[in-house]
């Protein structure tokens, strides 16, 4: 009987584990070459505009939902809000340097966040009144794609909290 016991032990603690966290390693980086940097006209920043087509043929469905139709990919979802790899973040669409990895912090909401751009005019900010908030949209300032929202409920040494979603953003790592 004692003998069977321990033959059931072993029998249970070998069987194949039901459930297995999800810990496949998600690559966060893109080269150096997806760095565009800005182009000044008469010191205005220099704009892209292209049509709803064009961006569909250039975005991934994600991306285009996100930010051309205004969406927000769901929180924690995004491969870059967990990334403290140093470097920088540029958008997405056109490859404008929007953020640094020196400002990002952890704001807990599962949604990449700084404390500010890496230029003020690198980034748009409008009055956003949807989903019966007032809240305050940012875009990229050269091609006009939606990046998240801003807050005034972040770390010194602005107080802000430019939360972004990881679609609109691809991540040059520092070498
Ligand atoms: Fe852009």
């Amino acid at each position: 009987m004692k003998y069977l016991c321990i033959v059931l032990a072993l029998a249970a603690c070998s069987e194949p584990e039901q459930t297995q966290a999800y810990s496949a390693a998600v690559s966060t980086e893109t080269s150096a070459d997806s760095i565009v940097p800005a182009q000044y006209d008469g010191g205005k920043l220099v704009r892209i505009n292209k049509s709803d087509a064009e961006w569909k043929r250039t975005l991934s469905e994600m991306s285009y939902y996100v930010m051309r139709e205004e969406g927000t990919e769901r929180a924690f979802t995004g491969k870059l809000w967990s990334n403290k790899a140093k470097g920088t973040y540029v958008c997405h669409a056109c490859g404008l340097p929007l953020f640094s990895s020196a400002t990002k912090f952890d704001s807990g909401t599962g949604w990449p966040s700084y404390y500010q751009p890496v230029a003020a005019d690198y980034v748009r900010e409008n009055k956003d009144s949807s989903l019966g908030m007032m809240r305050v949209e940012v875009e990229c300032a050269r091609c006009g794609g939606h990046l998240g929202h801003v807050f005034d409920d972040g770390p010194a040494p602005t107080g802000l909290r430019y939360c972004i979603n990881s679609v609109s953003l691809r991540f040059v790592k520092e070498n």
